[in-house]
């Protein structure tokens, strides 16, 4: 078995602006396995908050767990193994896609088959990032211009308060009539929770199915007095880092978002839905800044996960990946074996 590195740069066709800053080029590093004749591949993107902050430390703590020897033993007992050497979640995750890419190539099955799951069924949202109003208006037509679902993700908690989350939102609100969709909030973190009790019943008549990460991360104590009275379902994204984090809030979240770089792979992506459905909580699955690989891996285990938001990949230019791409609005893994994606060049 051979394992290699390649770092890529993921220009953005629209730089994403958050809660917390801005997002625009990012550097990915793409793993490679060669063996028994097979090519796998697998994607990391680096986060600060996800333990390996760039590139260069995405493949030291990768070598790192190589070095111990990963030859031979399952993709459990090699988790196993990263876990006791603490090598970060979204490091890891590029060696997990990349291995079980592997597997599923050499049982000659798509990923979705070797792990018994269907194929995504629901479309994947859209997501347009902080901006003005007049950013809204020219934004929304080339957004959709050549996309078929009718889901968009809307995402505020803008650091200029919340008259500036209600103008845009009207005008996002504005800007998709005729559109037919459906729209969802992402406030990563960005209100207190008197702010965000103000906002969750604001939007709850104003075409907004859910309301995701309210509160920022290390606050989720205030989630039980946001939950009692709220009048839309709430999520979780940065507060649920991994299966062993739903346990603690079950009881006061409607559902959790899964990304792979978060919690570290396909893997432990699994128990995290299979926690969630046994605290009966929906489930999404969401991205990171990442290319058509790690969304294709996404897409495998998406079947049956509620709201989906795998888009990251339409929003590069260009995909330095070929893998999943839309069809009638789902982000649908390509047929070959494996998750279906490789590197193009
Ligand atoms: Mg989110």
């Amino acid at each position: 078995m051979k394992i290699s590195f390649r770092k890529v740069m993921l220009k953005k066709r629209f730089p994403l602006a958050i809660s917390r800053g801005i997002s625009g080029d990012t550097h990915n590093v793409f793993i490679k396995i060669e063996d028994e004749g097979l090519v796998a591949w697998g994607e990391s993107c680096p986060g600060k908050s996800e333990g390996a902050e760039n590139t260069e430390e995405v493949i030291s703590q990768l070598n790192k767990l190589i070095k111990v020897g990963i030859k031979d033993k399952s993709i459990y007992e090699i988790e196993s193994i990263a876990h006791d050497m603490k090598i970060s979640p979204s490091a890891y995750a590029g060696l997990d896609i990349a291995l079980w890419d592997l597997k599923a190539k050499k049982a000659k099955l798509p990923l979705n088959e070797l792990l018994g799951l269907p194929l995504p069924k629901s479309m994947t949202s859209l997501t347009i990032g902080i901006m003005s109003p007049e950013s809204v208006k020219q934004r929304i037509p080339l957004l959709f211009e050549n996309a078929s679902t009718k889901f968009l993700k809307v995402k505020l908690g803008s650091p200029l308060g919340l008259e500036a989350d209600k103008a845009m939102y009207k005008q996002v609100l504005e800007s998709t009539k005729g559109y037919g969709l459906s729209l969802r909030v992402d406030a990563n973190g960005g209100w207190s929770t008197e702010n965000a009790k103000y906002m969750i019943d604001w939007l709850s008549d104003k075409n907004c199915d859910y309301v995701e990460q309210p509160l920022v991360e290390g606050n989720e104590k205030e989630l039980k007095t946001l939950y009692q009275s709220r009048s839309l379902p709430i999520f979780v994204d940065e507060s649920c880092r991994s299966s062993s984090d739903i346990s603690k809030y079950h009881d006061c979240v409607d559902g959790v978002n899964l990304k792979l770089m978060k919690c570290g792979g396909i893997t432990e992506g699994l128990r995290v839905l299979s926690t969630a459905k046994a605290f009966e909580l929906e489930t999404m699955i969401g991205c990171m800044s990442e290319s058509s690989i790690s969304i294709s891996a996404a897409a495998s285990i998406s079947g049956q996960i509620d709201h989906i938001d795998l888009d990251s990949h339409y929003n590069l230019n260009p995909d330095p990946s070929w893998g999943a791409s839309m069809t009638k609005g789902i982000t649908m893994p390509s047929n070959n074996f494996g998750h279906g994606a490789h590197l193009k060049n």
